[in-house]
């Protein structure tokens, strides 16, 4: 499957926020700050929206900011409407006013007027109704479009939907690849049931799925069949629940040519079957995060 022949064409309802969003988006984090790297990192970013990729993933722990300014500048000039930037508020500001207050940095350190989706990164100590009470007076000021939690077990996504009444919990983002789908047991099915959107982090759990040869022969194998490679087999598995979408992080263009084209890679049942054999789910247990 060729980079530049393949546009991702694969959008899909995200969650019942009633926008349709590309089953594959872009992550930021460790994203170069400074250095030589930055350039390509920059254009990287601007070549995965060009591709379709326009779901940006950030947080304002990236870099203590700096990843949310890099990515502001990567985006100057392109359209705000063209894009849906997600960006995070860590637990320990996560209190009602300090929601507030961190939104209005990122906001500023993004140079992006609003945000499309705001994240509690993980569950904290501040109690989760104040925050779900910020988050949901985000969206009555505009300055958010949707709300939504991260790194949430199924009882907590619950829990964190209920608090919100004027806006529907868009989504969870949680750890999912492909040697590790803990999320299949319980998250995935809560969320599917009640219109959550599952957005999968680090889907290449840091590169750990190659580096048996059993197993990467079976993902070669189907990357074969599609005139594909195994990272597009890998990212085409994760986002083949209809409520999964991935956020593949890349800073170099070669890469976000290969993720984005595996938003047109599917997968029939054999590969699926031939998948799950060399990956198995495993049994459930707590919520696996980084
Ligand atoms: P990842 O996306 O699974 O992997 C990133 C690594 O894979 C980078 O080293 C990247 O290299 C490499 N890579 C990407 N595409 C490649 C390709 N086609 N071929 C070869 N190598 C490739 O890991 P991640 O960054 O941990 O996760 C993705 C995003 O999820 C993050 O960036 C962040 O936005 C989000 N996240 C959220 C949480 C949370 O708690 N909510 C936690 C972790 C991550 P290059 O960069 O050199 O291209």
């Amino acid at each position: 499957m060729r980079p530049d022949t393949k546009i991702l064409s694969f959008f899909k309802a995200f969650g019942a926020t009633g926008v349709e969003l590309p089953a594959i988006g872009q992550g930021t984090w460790n994203m170069p700050e400074s250095g030589p790297h930055l350039k390509e990192a920059r254009r990287a970013i601007r070549r995965g929206i060009e591709l379709g990729m326009t779901h940006l993933d950030a947080a304002e722990m990236y870099g203590a900011g700096r990843v949310e300014t890099l990515l502001g500048e990567a985006i100057r000039g392109i359209p705000r409407d063209r894009l849906f930037i997600t960006t995070k508020v860590l637990p320990t500001n996560a209190s009602f006013h300090g929601t507030l207050a961190a939104a209005e940095r990122s906001i500023a350190r993004l140079r992006c007027e609003y945000l499309d989706l705001y994240l509690l990164h993980w569950p904290g100590s501040q109690p989760l109704s104040e925050t779900m009470r910020a988050l949901e007076t985000l969206v009555e000021q505009g300055k958010s479009r949707f709300v939504g939690v991260s790194n949430f077990e199924a009882s907590e996504m619950i829990e964190a939907a209920s608090f919100l009444r004027k806006t529907p919990l868009a989504c969870n983002q949680v750890l999912y690849h492909l040697d590790e789908r803990g999320i299949e047991h319980y998250v995935l099915p809560a969320a599917r049931e009640r219109g959550i959107a599952v957005v999968a982090y680090t889907p290449f759990g840091r590169g750990s799925f190659l580096r048996s040869s059993a197993r990467r022969e079976v993902l070669e194998a189907v990357a074969r069949k599609h005139a594909a490679t195994p990272r597009q087999v890998a990212l085409a598995f994760l986002i083949r629940d209809a409520s999964v979408f991935a956020i593949p992080k890349a800073a170099q263009v070669a890469h976000v040519e290969e993720n984005a084209a595996a938003g047109a890679l599917t997968l029939d049942v054999d590969d699926v079957a031939a998948i799950d054999a060399a990956f198995p789910r495993g049994s459930a247990g707590p919520l696996a995060t980084l």
